[in-house]
C-alpha cells in the first residue's frame, strides 16, 4: 500500500517534519530517521547512559530501552512484539520516534491503543528517571506553528474508511482497473473490522458442500446440508426480528457464496466452518489457523493494498462530501498538514458505525451513555452524519446491539467462538441462566438479570492451541484452574457457588453426551467441558454493533429523503442500516462488508463509467 502525505510538504524544517511524522503518524516522511532535534540545551541533572524498563502493555511485557547522550534523549527503542497488529503495533511503532522529537513524553498517544501507549510511556518514565530525570518537569520541543497547505487530487473512486468495506471497495475498483484512493482518518487501517472475532457467515459454499460430505455425525450433515441460501435469509430475518430490509438480506446471502470465492481468489481463504450463533447452521466461514477473521483480513487486505499500489492517506479526515447538481463528486478533508480537495467521479463511503460516539448512542438510547465499547474510537458515525448533510435518509437508528460477552476493563470482545466450541456461560452463584447462543441481544438482556449484571464464559482446552484462545490468555483477561473446583477458587465464586458450578458443568456435560435435553433449549456447540486446565473469562455485555444507519438499495446506492439514489454516492458496510435489521447475528458483519464492499465498488465503476 502506498500511504502517502500530502504532497507540497518538503519545505518544513526536519524537526518539525519529524515531529510531524511521528506525532500524526504521516507514514511516508519517516526516512530518513527520526533523530533528536539538533543543537538542543542538555536535561538538567541528565546522567548520560542507557536505561531500560519493562511495563505490561496488552499482549505482553513491553520493553522500553531510552539512551541519554550529551544531557539529551538521543535514542528510544520499544520492543513490544505481542500488542494488537494496527493498534498497539502503531504505538510501538511510533511513540519512541515521537519521544525522541519532542525531547518529552508529552507526546499523542495512538487513540485506540491506549493500554499499549500508557505502558510505553510509564516504562520511558521510568528510564528517564534511573537517569536523573524528572519526566513530568520536561516541557519539550515546542511545537512548530505549522499553516497547512491547499491540496487537490483528481481520482475516479474515492473511498472514505480503511476498515473492511472500504479496502474491499478500493481493491475491487482498483481491480476494475480505476483510479482510488482511500482516505482514512486514523493513523492505521482496519477500523472495527480489525476486532471481527468469529468468520464470515455464508451459505451455498464449496467448502459448505465438502463439509456435508464429509461429515460423519448425522446431525452436523443435516445442520450443514441446511446451511442454504434460504436459510441463511430466514435465520438473519429472524435474528433481526424480522425488520431487516429483505432485499438487501437476500443479496447478501446469494452472494455471498461468490464473495468467499473472490476472497480466495485474492489470497484470502477462510475454509474452516463452525455454526453461527442464534442458528442451528453452519454459515461461519473461518481462517484455517484459528486466528479471529477481522485482524486475518486486516493484515490482508493491507498487503493487498500494497501489492495493488492503492493509495492509502492516513490521518485524513473527510469533512464534507462536495456535490453539483445535486450529485456526489468530491469530498473535503483535512489531515494535520493540509486542507484537501479530492475530486471524484464517485464516491464510496465505508466509515463505519458509531458505536464510539456516546452523544449519538444516547440520542436514540440514553441507556447507553456510560456503557462500555467494543468499537474502536473512530467510529463515530461522521458518513452518516455527512450524508444526511446531503440529502441522505437514515433506517433503524434506534437499534444498538450490546454484545453479550465484552471485557470490560478494555472493551475486548471474547469471540462466539468459545461458545460454538462448547463454553457456557454461567453467574456469580455457578448456575447457568440462558441459552448460552441464543441471539446477542437475548444473551446481553439475561446476563444483566443476573447478580451484579456479569457472567463468566467458561471453556476447556480442547482449543487452547488456536491462535485465539491463546490470545485470551497472553491479554490476560483468563483465569485458570486444573480443576473445577480450583477455577471456581480463581473466579472468586464462593459457598455454594462452588458445589452449583461443579454440578452446573457436569449436567452441561450430560447434555453434551445427549443423556439429557438442555434445560435452556441450547441445540449446537454441544461439546463437552471436561479437558483440564479449565478457563474462565469474567464478562459483561457491551456495546458492539449500530445496526442502523444510511439507507442503501441492492446496488449500493444512497437513498435520499426524497427516496431517490443520490447520484454518484454509495456506501457499504455499517455506515449503512437495513441488512441486520434489529440485531445482527454473528457472522453478518463480515459478510456485509465483503459482500456490500464490492457492490459498492461495482455500481461506482458502472457509474464511472456512464460519465
Ligand atoms: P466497516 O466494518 O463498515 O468497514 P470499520 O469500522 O471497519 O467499518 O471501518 C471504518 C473506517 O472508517 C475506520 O477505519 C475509520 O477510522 C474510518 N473513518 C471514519 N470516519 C472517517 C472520516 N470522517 N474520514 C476518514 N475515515 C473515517
Amino acid at each position: 500500500m502506498k500511504r502517502t502525505k500530502v504532497s507540497g510538504f518538503v519545505s518544513l524544517i526536519l524537526v518539525v517534519a519529524l515531529m510531524f511524522a511521528v506525532v500524526f503518524g504521516v507514514k511516508t516522511i519517516s526516512t530518513p530517521e527520526p533523530a533528536a532535534p539538533a543543537g538542543g540545551t542538555a536535561i538538567e541533572g541528565a546522567v548520560d547512559g542507557t536505561y531500560t524498563a519493562v511495563r505490561k502493555g496488552f499482549g505482553g511485557d513491553i520493553t522500553v530501552d531510552i539512551t541519554i547522550a550529551n544531557g539529551m534523549i538521543a535514542d528510544v527503542q520499544v520492543t513490544g512484539p505481542n500488542e494488537t497488529e494496527g493498534l498497539g503495533s502503531v504505538a510501538v511503532e511510533k511513540l519512541p520516534a515521537a519521544i525522541l522529537a519532542a525531547q518529552s513524553l508529552n507526546v499523542d498517544t495512538v487513540s485506540g491503543a491506549s493500554v499499549s501507549s500508557g505502558a510505553i510511556l510509564e516504562a520511558a518514565a521510568d528510564c528517564l528517571a534511573q537517569a536523573g530525570i524528572d519526566a513530568s518537569k520536561l516541557t519539550g520541543v515546542a511545537a512548530a506553528d505549522v499553516e497547512k497547505t491547499e491540496e487537490t487530487i483528481d481520482v475516479d473512486v474515492v473511498v472514505i474508511g480503511a476498515g473492511g468495506a472500504g479496502m474491499t471497495a478500493a481493491i475491487e475498483a482498483t481491480q476494475a482497473g480505476k483510479k482510488v484512493v482511500i482516505l482514512e482518518k486514523m493513523p492505521y487501517v482496519g477500523g472495527n473490522t480489525t476486532k471481527a472475532s468469529g468468520g464470515m457467515n455464508a451459505a451455498g459454499t464449496k467448502m459448505q458442500a465438502a463439509a456435508a460430505e464429509a461429515a460423519e455425525d448425522p446431525e452436523v450433515k443435516a445442520a450443514i446440508e441446511d446451511s442454504t441460501v434460504e436459510n441463511y435469509i430466514a435465520d438473519t430475518m429472524a435474528g433481526g426480528h424480522d425488520i431487516n430490509d429483505p432485499e438487501l438480506v437476500r443479496t447478501m446471502a446469494e452472494k455471498s457464496s461468490d464473495a468467499i470465492d473472490w476472497l480466495e481468489s485474492i489470497g484470502a481463504p477462510l475454509p474452516t466452518l463452525a455454526p453461527t450463533g442464534g442458528t442451528v447452521h453452519y454459515y461461519l466461514h473461518e481462517p484455517e489457523d484459528g486466528s479471529a477473521v477481522g485482524e486475518f483480513l486486516v493484515q490482508f487486505y493491507n498487503q493487498k493494498l500494497d501489492e495493488m499500489g492503492i493509495e492509502v492517506m492516513l490521518e485524513t479526515e473527510v469533512t464534507e462530501i462536495i456535490t453539483q447538481d445535486g450529485k456526489a463528486v468530491g469530498v473535503k478533508a483535512e489531515s494535520p498538514t493540509a486542507n484537501l480537495t479530492v475530486n471524484a467521479k464517485a464516491v464510496v463511503l465505508a466509515t463505519g458505525g458509531f458505536g464510539a460516539n456516546f452523544d449519538m448512542l444516547a440520542s436514540f438510547d440514553p441507556s447507553l451513555a456510560n456503557a462500555v465499547t467494543t468499537n474502536t474510537p473512530a467510529a463515530t458515525g461522521d458518513g452518516i452524519v455527512m450524508a444526511q448533510e446531503i440529502g441522505a435518509d437514515t433506517v433503524d437508528m434506534e437499534y444498538i446491539q450490546l454484545h453479550p460477552t465484552v471485557f470490560q476493563e478494555n472493551g475486548l470482545l471474547v469471540s462466539e467462538r468459545l461458545r460454538s466450541n462448547g463454553a457456557i456461560l454461567v453467574n456469580k452463584e455457578g448456575k447457568r441462566f440462558t441459552n448460552d447462543l441464543a441471539t446477542r441481544d437475548a444473551v446481553s438482556q439475561a446476563e444483566l438479570q443476573q447478580p451484579d449484571a456479569f457472567a463468566y464464559i467458561v471453556y476447556d482446552s480442547k482449543y487452547a492451541e488456536e491462535k485465539l484462545y491463546e490470545k485470551y490468555v497472553s491479554n490476560g483477561l483468563t483465569v485458570q484452574g486444573d480443576t473445577l473446583e480450583a477455577l471456581a477458587a480463581e473466579m472468586g465464586l464462593e459457598g455454594d457457588a462452588v458445589a452449583n458450578f461443579t454440578a452446573t458443568v457436569e449436567a452441561w456435560n450430560k447434555v453434551c453426551a445427549g443423556e439429557a435435553e438442555d434445560e435452556f433449549g441450547r441445540n449446537n456447540g454441544l461439546v463437552s467441558l471436561d479437558q483440564a486446565p479449565f478457563t474462565a473469562i469474567k464478562i459483561a455485555p457491551g456495546i458492539h454493533h449500530t445496526m442502523g444507519g444510511l439507507k442503501i438499495d441492492t446496488a449500493a446506492e444512497v437513498i435520499s429523503t426524497d427516496g431517490a439514489a443520490i447520484p454518484g454516492l454509495f456506501a457499504a458496510g455499517e455506515v449503512c442500516g437495513g441488512v441486520h435489521g434489529g440485531n445482527r447475528i454473528g457472522g453478518n458483519a463480515v459478510a456485509d462488508i465483503v459482500v456490500y464492499g464490492r457492490i459498492a465498488a461495482q455500481s461506482a465503476c458502472a457509474y464511472v463509467d456512464a460519465q
